[in-house]
């Protein structure tokens, strides 16, 4: 099967084909950069507006040029014609995020989702933005039942599946991960996203005494953020604080991965969001699973940040369960959490 996925819950306006004959993810990718500060959410959904029918299309493309058929069934001519006369469509299902995310941006993408599923006649799928984030390190893994650390921008969660739902063992407490880091960058001066920015900084940092919040199985950043920004006012270096907010942060991360390694008996961890992309966390992941020997799996940088392939590869697996979405249930949900979906794609698996 083939399957088109449409992301856009915050800064990433994305649209991807999923080919699950070849396994081939093709993914067209339109980010906002904000002129000064962090995301403005009205800002945001103009670019979504913009960006989506643009990518939606380069993605549509490439499914044209590569469409021989739906998977399991003789190649067509792209000529061929459907019983209600038009051409054939050159995916099977549109999948597309459904939230947490930005609502103005998340209904931009919800109403484009919707539109392609009545114009190809095709059925629609609404996909968690933080479950896509899980599985796509699952589906690259090629894991069983993983422990997922989710280090995105919006959120933090430690997630593991458990009788039909992946269940939240920890999570943020305040704002999310990358955010948080965002916030401190901002206060510096730099432009967003601050992440790489702080990456780079931190290679020629020391330690300087910095909050480090974990209680039980979650964390807190909001603490650590103000202690960094008023550092930086007291004219502490600011490589020092950026080498200290990643021993800090990335520590606090890997101690509930640990954690919730060690609750769920897992062997095996997978990372998710657009902070997977830092070094250094990985690096204290990978050494942390090692110790225990456990397996540790960080997907490519295009399916760590927010991106369309998640969202297409998440659809196919919940098209071929039937997990399909009638036009008027297909409502988005800014606040969707990834506990309240129900896991009908691996419903048979053991637990
Ligand atoms: P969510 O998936 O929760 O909706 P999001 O839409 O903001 O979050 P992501 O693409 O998952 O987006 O993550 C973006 C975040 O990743 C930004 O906060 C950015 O600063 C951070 N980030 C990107 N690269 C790095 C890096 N090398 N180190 C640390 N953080 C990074």
């Amino acid at each position: 099967i083939r399957i088109l996925g449409i992301e856009g819950t915050a800064w990433a306006a994305s649209a991807a084909v999923y080919d699950s004959a070849t396994d081939d993810v093709f993914i067209e990718s339109d980010a906002y950069q904000p002129d000064s500060g962090g995301i403005h959410p009205r800002e945001a959904a103009e670019h979504m507006h913009d960006a989506i029918p643009r990518v939606v299309e380069t993605a549509l493309e490439h499914a044209r040029e590569t469409h021989d058929g739906p998977a399991g069934e003789a190649p067509v001519d792209v000529d061929e014609r459907s019983s209600s006369g038009q051409q054939a469509a050159p995916v099977d299902a549109i999948a597309f995020s459904r939230g947490p995310g930005l609502g103005p941006c998340l209904r931009i993408v919800g109403t484009a989702a919707r539109a392609l599923s009545q114009a190809l006649e095709v059925p629609l799928v609404g996909v968690n933005h933080m479950v896509a984030h899980l599985e796509i390190g699952r589906h690259t893994a090629d894991f069983d039942s993983p422990v997922c650390l989710n280090a995105s921008g919006a959120n933090a969660h430690l997630l593991a599946y458990r009788n039909g739902r992946y269940r939240v063992l920890g999570e943020t407490m305040d704002t999310g991960v990358g955010n948080a880091i965002d916030k401190f960058t901002r206060h510096v001066g730099w432009s967003h996203p601050g992440g790489p920015k702080v990456e780079a900084a931190a290679e020629d940092g020391e330690y300087v005494d910095l909050p480090y919040v974990v209680k039980g199985m979650d964390f807190s950043f909001s603490g650590i953020m103000s202690a960094a920004k008023q550092a930086y006012d007291d004219e502490t270096p600011v490589e020092d604080i950026c080498f200290s907010l990643q021993e800090n942060i990335f520590g606090m991360l890997t101690e509930v991965a640990e954690r919730a390694l060690s609750l769920t008996g897992s062997d095996e961890l997978v990372l998710g969001g657009g902070v997977g992309q830092n070094e250094r966390l990985r690096e204290m992941l990978a050494e942390m699973c090692a110790q225990r020997g456990a397996e540790f799996h960080a997907p490519e940088p295009r399916f760590l940040r927010d991106n369309a392939g998640m969202i297409a590869v998440l659809g196919a697996k919940m098209y071929e369960a039937g997990d399909t979405l009638e036009i008027e249930d297909s409502q988005v949900d800014p606040n969707y959490r990834p506990d309240q979906v129900p896991v009908t794609w691996r419903r048979d698996e053991p637990e």
